[in-house]
């Protein structure tokens, strides 16, 4: 394997860097701070900077519009976008979006494709995934109360569902709901398409999480399906596959978010150092100095390269091996990689003191909100089960245990 830049991702990361630091890096304090609709007109005039310089939507086709980069070419570009909050975003590929695309563009029938597909790659509209329930453990969602049942031509969907971000301001949900009940657990649920104005699609509230309620792409929703009715023909794949659909979303879709969460770690390790080298911690000495720092420097340079070599072996063995082979992989850098994310994002914390707990810094956003990556996507524990579960049955079949 050789991850390598070619000479165009060079020019690629050169201008994203450039662009990143230039144009986003100003506009953090505001992101974070300000109402959403404040926000959003600057981030559309810097959306249309980027179309403008072909850099638009980098993992998608380009016959959609987009960059048409592979799994390993867009792990970087992500992991250079997110060293600011907003990057993802103005470049046109952040959750849930990114993954609504992947599944509409698999799946969508040509009129789904023309109405959602073509305006969400274009970044005309946004979009929301609706899994995980208030009532149910997300860890385990074939455990699901939400259900669509057929009248008519129509699905009635009822079910409370909660954590389905960037909801607020979205046009349409991608909602999973018991489709078959009779069927094998993971053959019982449906990817349905519902449009946000659909009556009985009700938004109760954006949820304080870590205490920023935020709005717009920046939110996390509780929403309550009452009734919902959509035709029948807004159902994605086939009835019963929802499951199936979810796990081919989260397989390359952990590649983006594990890449995003190195360049986490890069913008957190880079104002680790510059306040190392700038902090007196005595007359005479700088936190630099302090031998506890650089410990803390090296472990989050080895923990950082660490991580980084699996997510970019993981996702080449997606590119070239399929999902299904990565599987141990996937489920290893999904914890892994967010742990080292919380560590370096800690410590670089921690060398700021009372600076680091303030807004002054990227650093408390960071803290705050990437502590969920724990949580999202599979938590912590269930990919440890996952892969402990593998390697002793491997193990017990090759010495022969029972
Ligand atoms: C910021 C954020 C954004 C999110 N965005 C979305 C979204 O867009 N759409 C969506 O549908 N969902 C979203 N989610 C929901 C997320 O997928 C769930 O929170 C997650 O799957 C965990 O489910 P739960 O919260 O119900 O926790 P539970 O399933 O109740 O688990 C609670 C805890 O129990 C422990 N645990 C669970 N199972 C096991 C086990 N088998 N062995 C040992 N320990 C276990 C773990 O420590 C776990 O953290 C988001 C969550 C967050 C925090």
């Amino acid at each position: 394997m050789d991850f390598d830049l070619s000479p165009k991702m060079r020019v690629i990361l050169e201008m994203i860097n450039e662009f990143v630091e230039r144009e986003l890096m100003p506009l953090e304090h505001e992101y974070l701070h300000r109402p959403w609709e404040e926000v959003e007109p600057k981030l559309a005039a810097k959306r249309e900077m980027v179309k403008q310089m072909e850099l638009w939507a980098p993992l998608h086709a380009k016959e959609h519009g987009g960059m048409g980069l592979d799994l390993v070419e867009y792990g970087l570009v992500c992991e250079a976008l997110a060293r600011t909050p907003t990057g993802v975003y103005v470049f046109g590929c952040q959750a849930p979006d990114a993954g609504n695309i992947e599944i509409l563009m698999k799946y969508g029938t040509p009129e789904q494709k023309e109405r959602y597909l073509e305006p969400l790659i274009a970044g005309r509209i946004r979009s929301c995934f609706s899994m995980t329930e208030v009532d149910q453990p997300g860890s385990n969602p074939v455990m699901m109360d939400t259900t669509a049942v057929k009248e008519g031509g129509d699905y009635v969907i009822n079910g409370h569902k909660w954590y389905t971000s960037s909801a607020d301001g979205s046009q349409f949900a991608i909602v999973m709901a018991v489709t078959n009940p009779e069927a094998k657990p993971h053959l019982r649920a449906s990817m349905i398409i519902v449009p946000t104005d659909t009556p009985g699609f009700n938004l109760v509230r954006n949820i304080p999480v870590m205490g920023h309620s935020g709005g717009g792409w920046h939110s996390h929703a509780e929403i309550l399906y009452q009734s919902c009715r959509v035709p029948q023909a807004n159902l994605l794949g086939p009835e019963g596959h929802g499951f199936v659909i979810a796990q081919e979303r989260l397989g390359p879709g952990r590649i983006h978010h594990c890449m995003r969460w190195i360049g986490i770690c890069n913008r957190s390790l880079e104002l680790m150092c510059q306040r190392a080298l700038t902090r007196a911690s005595a007359p005479g000495r700088k936190l630099a100095d302090e031998q506890i720092i650089q410990a803390w420097i090296a472990e989050s340079a080895a923990e950082m390269r660490a991580a980084r070599l699996m997510v970019l072996n993981c996702a080449w063995l997606i590119e070239n091996k399929g999902v299904k082979e990565a599987r141990q992989d996937i489920s290893l850098i999904k914890f892994y990689t967010a742990g080292v994310m919380q560590r370096v994002v800690d410590r670089a914390l921690q060398v700021h003191g009372g600076l680091g707990m303030t807004d002054d810094t990227v650093l408390a956003s960071f803290y705050r909100f990437e502590r969920a990556a724990r949580i999202y996507d599979g938590v912590d524990e269930v990919h440890k089960v996952s892969v402990a579960k593998r390697i002793l049955k491997e193990f017990a079949a090759e010495r022969g245990i029972q």
